[in-house]
C-alpha cells in the first residue's frame, strides 16, 4: 500500500485539480471498485452527480473528497489504485475503473485499479472525518499530532516497536517502507520490546519518522512499486534516497556493512546488522 508521502502526493494533485468543481457524470466500469458502497452502484453514482467537490483531505493513507453536507467520497487504494486527471478525450486506461465527470468539462477523473483491490465508496462524515477512518490516528505532519502523547501510547502497546510504528490507531501514514527508514535513521531494531523504549528513543525515531516523509514528499513519493504514482502517472524518485527499504545486501550507508533482510509480518525487514543492533543496549 502507498505511505503517507504517496498519498499526500496525490491529495496536492487532486487539491489543485477537482476542489472546488462539480461533478455531472459518473461511469462505473468495474462493479468491485464500489462494493464498499453499500448501497450499491445506482445508488453511488445518483448521490455523486451534481455534488461539488469542497476540498480534498487525508489523514495517514486516507484520502477523501469533502462532498459537504456529512458526505465523503472515501478512496480506498488498495494495493493498486491511482486516482489520475486526464483529459476526456484521452484513451482509456486499461484497468480504469470509475469514470467522474465535471460540469466544467476538462479534464476528468479516472480511478484505474489494476488488481481491484480497492475502490470508492460515498461515507458519512462524523467530526470530520469518513466513518471508515474514525478509529485512525493522527499522522506525524497533522499540526495536531502530539508527540509524548504517542509515545506514551507506543511504550503502553506490548509489542515490538516496528509493529506499533505500523499501528495505524497509535500514529497513521507509516507503512513498511518509511517505518524501515526511520528504525535505520534513529539506530534502533524493530524488534525491540516497546516497554524498553526510552522517552528519548521515542524522540528519535518519531523526529527520524517525520524527517524521511518530509524528505520522500519532497521528492514525489517512493515508486519502489511502480504503481505508486502522482495524478498523471508518474513515479516519486526517493527511493534512491531509499538507505535500508529493498536494500539487502547492499552496504549501509552509515558503516558499509551489508544491510540484512529479515522475516516480518509475511513480509521482510530491512536493517543494518551493526548500526541496529537486535538487542536492546546493555546501558553502561
Ligand atoms: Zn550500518
Amino acid at each position: 500500500m502507498p505511505e503517507l508521502p504517496e498519498v499526500e502526493v496525490v491529495r496536492r494533485g487532486l487539491a489543485e485539480h477537482v476542489a472546488g468543481r462539480t461533478v455531472c457524470g459518473v461511469e462505473v466500469r468495474h462493479p468491485r471498485s464500489v462494493r464498499r458502497h453499500l448501497a450499491g452502484e445506482l445508488d453511488f453514482t445518483a448521490r455523486l452527480r451534481g455534488r461539488q467537490i469542497r476540498a480534498v483531505r487525508r489523514r495517514g493513507k486516507y484520502l477523501w473528497l469533502d462532498l459537504g453536507d456529512g458526505d465523503a467520497l472515501l478512496a480506498h487504494l488498495g494495493m493498486s489504485g491511482q486516482m489520475r486527471i486526464q483529459h476526456p478525450g484521452a484513451i482509456d486506461e486499461t484497468h480504469l475503473r470509475v469514470r467522474i465527470q465535471f460540469v466544467d468539462g476538462d479534464p476528468e477523473l479516472r480511478f484505474i485499479d489494476q488488481r481491484t483491490f480497492g475502490g470508492l465508496s460515498i461515507e458519512e462524515v462524523i467530526d470530520g472525518l469518513p466513518i471508515p477512518v474514525a478509529h485512525i490516528a493522527r499522522d506525524p505532519l497533522d499540526p495536531l499530532f502530539e508527540l509524548d502523547e504517542v509515545i506514551a501510547g507506543i511504550q503502553a502497546r506490548r509489542t515490538g516497536l516496528k509493529r506499533a510504528l505500523l499501528d495505524q490507531t497509535l500514529i497513521s501514514g507509516i507503512g513498511n517502507i518509511y517505518a524501515d527508514e526511520a528504525l535505520w535513521r534513529a539506530q534502533l531494531h524493530g524488534a525491540q520490546p516497546t516497554a524498553t523504549l526510552t522517552r528519548a528513543q521515542g524522540r528519535t525515531v518519531l523526529s527520524a519518522v517525520t524527517e524521511v516523509m518530509t524528505e520522500a514528499l519532497a521528492a514525489g513519493g517512493t515508486s519502489f512499486d511502480a504503481l505508486y504514482v502522482n495524478i498523471n502517472g508518474a513515479s516519486g524518485y526517493f527511493d534512491r534516497s531509499l538507505a535500508a527499504y529493498g536494500q539487502a545486501g547492499r552496504p549501509c550507508p552509515r558503516c558499509g556493512i551489508a544491510i540484512q533482510r529479515e522475516p516480518f509480518m509475511n513480509r521482510s525487514s530491512f536493517s543494518c546488522p551493526r548500526c541496529q543492533p537486535r538487542l536492546p543496549q546493555t546501558r553502561i
